[in-house]
């Protein structure tokens, strides 16, 4: 039977989940503080780049199914089920920061007029269930509940991931309320895994951990292939057809960045340690991936020495492709490492220029790969945008003033790049002389 549903958070999971929900037959209203971004929602226009998001948005806005307001009185009248979908970043400490949870929490507790039940979607640290149970029962004598229901959602992806879950985690300490959650995620025939509050809420951090440890994993082994003379990309497909392990997130680059792992890894390192516990491997992931942003760096100076007034450009800033996400990509830290020895920097992506601009300062930005090449000492690629794959590497070659090409997501084919005169460097790709030793 369809629900009555409020999420508050109009952000990459908020709006998926508003819509999607809406789409399933349920009527939403979506809360966000902000009121020009929900006009323009009222008119279908969203806030962010995800592919497929706004026909659904549209679709369901004429279909009177969803519904955005700024007023907590209006989002949660006939609420019987409300998601939380507001921004975790990380505090001073690398905990995560509660306050726009604790915002929306009190902003519930003080307007409702009926029991519901609070589902906790944003990621946050384990024990923060009971933390919102808490703050619900000084404010408020009217009956609720809280579900932990961390998201997988993929950005780029995340409406086919709405649809299409790997499973649905639901924590709570009141099966029954779990039961009302588990029943309008039923129409996408998925596994459902029901258990406690901090279990629920500590698969999320666990899952991102170990994704993001892969990653290190492999850029670690990438760093040893260099050296040794392997290639790294045959190394991963060849333990990747191991099906104890798989071949998801074994592909080298420049590391790892965006709005989650970082900030919940970080987060995950946090509570381990204020609780005496040694998360040694967190911290080496961590490290690693530091480490390996400065590849591009190490790269450029062993062949273009010194980089004052070196032109450098780069192709792709969002921290992956089919975003316009920029939280923590390591494109920012490349160009700032790249500034500080004196590079000029020129770059182009194809969809978070805007949101680019908002963080990049003193760079060009291009309106296409073609003019990032132009006049430039090297070209990196950062971001693996599908159309950076079918660039015509000749006219980029033509445009360079040194045909140098750091390849930070393995995408070219060395030993191509090298017939067509460049003078190509991937990360960790040494084999038999085509990859990066010459
Ligand atoms: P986001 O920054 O894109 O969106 C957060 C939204 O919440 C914004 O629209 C903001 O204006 C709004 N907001 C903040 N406080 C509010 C309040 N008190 N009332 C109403 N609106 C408020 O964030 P996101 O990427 O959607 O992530 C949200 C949460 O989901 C985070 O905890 C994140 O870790 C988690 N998560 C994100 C992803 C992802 O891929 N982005 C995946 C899984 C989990």
């Amino acid at each position: 039977m369809s629900k009555e549903i409020c999420v508050i958070g109009v952000g990459y999971v908020g709006l998926v989940t508003g819509a999607g929900f809406a789409d399933l037959g349920n009527r939403v209203v979506c809360l966000n503080r902000n009121q020009a971004k929900c006009d323009n929602l009222r008119q279908g226009i969203i806030p962010i780049y995800e592919p497929g998001l706004e026909e659904i948005v549209r679709r369901n806005i004429e279909a009177r199914r969803l519904f955005f307001t700024t007023d907590y009185g209006e989002a949660l009248k006939d609420a019987e089920l409300v998601f939380i979908a507001v921004g975790t970043p990380t505090g001073t400490e690398g905990e995560a920061d509660l306050a726009y949870v604790q915002e929306a929490v009190e902003g519930v507790a003080d307007v409702m007029t009926r029991p519901v039940i609070i589902i906790n979607k944003s990621t946050v640290p384990i024990g923060t269930g009971d933390w919102v149970a808490r703050i619900m029962s000084r404010r408020t004598d009217i009956p609720f509940a809280v579900v932990s229901n961390p998201e997988f959602l993929r950005e780029g992806s995340a409406v086919y991931d709405f649809y299409n879950p790997d499973r649905v985690v639901l924590g709570s300490t009141d099966l029954q309320a779990a039961e009302v959650v588990a029943d309008i995620y039923r129409p996408l025939n998925c596994p459902i895994l029901i258990t406690d509050l901090r279990t629920a809420e500590m698969i999320k951090y666990a899952s991102n951990a170990f994704l993001a440890t892969r990653i290190s994993f492999i850029n670690e082994i990438a760093s040893i292939c260099e050296e040794l003379g392997a290639d790294v990309t045959v190394v991963a497909k060849g333990m990747g057809m191991d099906r104890r392990i798989g071949p998801s997130f074994l592909q080298a680059g420049v590391g790892w960045g965006g709005s989650c792992f970082p900030k919940d890894v970080k987060a995950l390192e946090y509570m381990a340690s204020v609780h005496g516990c040694h998360p040694q491997l967190l911290r080496a992931v961590m490290d690693i991936n530091r480490d390996q942003r400065r590849q591009v760096l190490l790269k450029l100076r062993a062949l273009l020495g010194n980089l004052e007034e070196k032109t450098i450009g780069i192709l792709g800033l969002s921290f992956k492709p089919n975003t316009d996400d920029m939280r923590d990509a390591p494109s920012i830290d490349i160009i700032h490492l790249l500034q500080i020895e004196g590079a000029r920097i020129q770059v182009y992506d194809p969809v978070a220029m805007d949101n680019a601009r908002r963080i990049l300062s003193n760079v060009t930005f291009c309106p296409g790969p073609y003019e990032v090449a132009q006049g430039a000492d090297a070209v990196v690629l950062v971001t693996e945008w599908n159309e950076f794959k079918q660039l015509d590497m000749d006219r980029i070659k033509a445009a360079m003033r040194t045909p140098i090409l750091i390849d930070g997501r393995n995408i070219y084919d060395p030993a191509q790049m090298r017939a067509r005169g460049f003078i190509y460097r991937g990360i960790g790709r040494g084999y038999n002389g085509t990859g990066n030793q010459e």
